[in-house]
Formats: structure tokens, sequence, C-alpha cells
């Protein structure tokens, strides 16, 4: 009953049906198009267009390229009422697609034109969540407070204190902190110190890493942190001298590894999904999580990619479902929140096998 009353704009399948977790989602290239429309509608003199805010299927852009997107992006979404619609909207497109929990980052940004704060930024986000909540939908959203590369030390210390604060007053929304942005600019020496304060202020930390070639000391010394979770990490495992102590590490650590193959393809960091480094690290089975990354601007879904993985690596229903059910070890809610959702996934189990 429930399924059929739910609005999907594709057909339902084995993977929409699939139980999900998302862990590594950015709020503003979640953006659908649709919502973006509606941001467009509100700006028509910035005369954005869509193909500047989403890669087409079979399409490709450089990293930079896609960096710059999210710099259209944020034209769009400026007020605290653009982030609470962005925020709601991407909710609820995940909860759509199956995803049973997310956890959503994003940087807090302040804009002079509309008075946004980064503090009212945040509290937009917590507000979207909140009312999400309100209207029972089947997903239970989580944030991460994200640190963007561009911003250099002293924004990093500022994210950390912001995100201290919150972690404090939000009973079990605010998890942790992301490092993101242009892995070009900037390097990871400057970002340890607020790094290891806000692990030791108990927050968790989900670190984009190893995403171009040749960083390997970077790499590593993102690694001495001990991050709870790796974002894709592509050349972790690549040929490259000293990465075999990389993977070692890794391993031995077992940090989990958020991946998401149409991201990377479409920015060009991994030439196919057939040689994605989903491939080397499922084949060792160490912990992985599909992820999306940016669902509006590489124009996709959970449900799809984990589709893709299970076509391109020939998996079993049974191991994607060992898949999405393994990925709620690696979220970074409380215990109580783990097995209420394995226990969600074990009475799921025999209808969505079925499918
Ligand atoms: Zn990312």
């Amino acid at each position: 009953m429930e399924i059929e009353e739910q609005q999907q704009p594709w057909k339902t399948n084995f993977y929409t049906e699939l139980p999900k977790v998302e862990l590594h989602a950015h709020l503003n290239g979640s953006i659908s198009s649709n919502t973006m429309r509606k941001l467009i509608a509100k700006k028509p003199n910035l005369k954005i267009h869509d193909h500047m805010t989403m890669i087409d299927k079979g399409k490709k852009r450089t990293l930079e390229e896609c960096f710059k997107m999210f710099q259209i992006i944020h034209q769009l979404t400026t007020s605290p009422e653009d982030i609470l619609m962005v925020t709601k909207d991407v909710i609820k497109e995940f909860a759509d697609d199956g995803v049973k929990y997310l956890e959503l980052r994003s940087t807090p940004r302040r804009e002079n034109d509309t008075g946004m704060t980064k503090k009212t930024y945040v509290e937009s986000i917590l507000e979207g969540i909140k009312q999400s909540k309100q209207e029972n939908l089947d997903i239970d959203v989580r944030y991460l407070m994200a640190i963007d590369r561009r911003g250099g030390p002293s924004v990093a210390k500022e994210t950390v204190k912001l995100a201290e604060e919150f972690f404090l007053s939000t009973e079990d929304t605010v998890l942790g902190l992301d490092l993101s942005g242009d892995p070009t600019i900037g390097q990871a020496k400057d970002f340890l110190e607020p790094l290891l304060e806000a692990k030791k202020a108990g927050l968790k930390l989900a670190l984009h890493l190893s995403e171009i070639p040749n960083q390997n000391k970077e790499t590593q010394m993102l690694l001495d942190l001990l991050p709870d979770r790796i974002g894709h990490g592509t050349f972790l495992n690549s040929s490259e001298e000293g990465s075999l102590n990389l993977v070692d590490f890794v391993r031995q650590h077992q940090i989990p590894l958020e991946l998401c193959l149409t991201s990377n393809i479409k920015s060009q960091t991994v030439p196919s999904y057939d040689q994605h480094h989903f491939g080397f690290w499922y084949s060792i089975a160490h912990p992985s999580v599909i992820c999306t990354d940016d669902k509006g601007v590489f124009a996709t879904y959970l449900s799809q990619e984990y589709q893709l993985a299970a076509e391109t690596f020939n998996l079993t229903k049974s191991q994607v479902w060992d898949l999405s059910y393994e990925s709620i070890s690696y979220i970074f809610a409380s215990d109580s929140t783990r097995s209420e959702l394995r226990k969600k996934w074990k009475n799921l189990k025999p209808k969505v096998l079925h499918f």
C-alpha cells in the first residue's frame, strides 16, 4: 500500500525498493532539476540554465568545471528560505528513492545580500530536517558540517567552533565534520589542528581524500587523524609508489570508504565504471558504502548507483542486499539508531528480495 501511494518519478524495482543508507551527499549538489527550476524562477536575472547546474547522461566535465558548477548553484541558494526549501526537497527525494537514513553535508555560508549568516544557514538545514520529521517521512536525517578547503585554516577553525556549538545543542542531529572542496586548493596540514580539535570534542570525521593522483603525503597526513570515514579515496590503491602503504593503513584501521561511481566518472577522476575502485575494495571485502555525492549535479539517484555497481561488478541481489545492510554499521548516529535500522531492514527483507 505504502509504495503505491508514493509518487515516484521512476518505475519501482529491486533497487528502489531496497532500503538504503546515504552517507555522502552534499546539500547544494543534491538539488534536483525540479527544485532547481523553482530556484531559477526566483532569480531570473541571473540567467542560469539547467545545463549549467547538471551534467546529463553520457556527458562529462573536468573536476575543475564541476567546482565551477557549485559556484553557480550557490548563487541560487542565498537565503535561509532557499536553504530550507532545498533541504526539504532533497530529503523528500531521498525518501522517495528508498533511503531510510541520510547524512547530509554542507558548508555554512554567509551571504551579505540577504543577511544570511553561517548560523542561520545551519539553522535552516536543521529546520528542514525537523519539518521533514513532522511530515512523517520514513527517513532519519542527520547533518555533517563541511569545511571547504578554499576557506583555509581560519575558516576551518570557525566551522569547528560552530559544529561544537550545534553538536551540544541539537540532540544527535549534528554528528560530525566533512573536509571537502577542490582538492587542488590548500594543504592538508592547514586543517589538521581544527580537525583534531573537532575529534577531541566528540565530532566524527568524514574526510575527502586521495581524489586526485600524486597526493600520497597529504593523504597519509589526513589518514593519521584516523578519520571515521573516507570520501572517495580514488587513488589510494593506484600503482604509484607508496600507495601500497596507504591501502595497508586503511585496511589495518578498517576505515570505511564512501564510494560514488557516477560522480567519479562524470568528473573524470575514474575513466569508466568497470575501472572504478569499488571493484578493488569490494574484492578484498573492505567496508564500502555506495553513495551519490551530488545527485543533482551528476543526475543520479542512490538506487541507480546501486544498480550500476551491481551490473558492473556482477553482484547478486543478495550481495547487493548485504552491501546496503552492512552500510548501517558505518553511520555516525548512535548504536540505538543502528539497531532500529537493522530491525527495519530485517522486516523489509522478504518483500524486497522477492522483487
Ligand atoms: Zn563529495
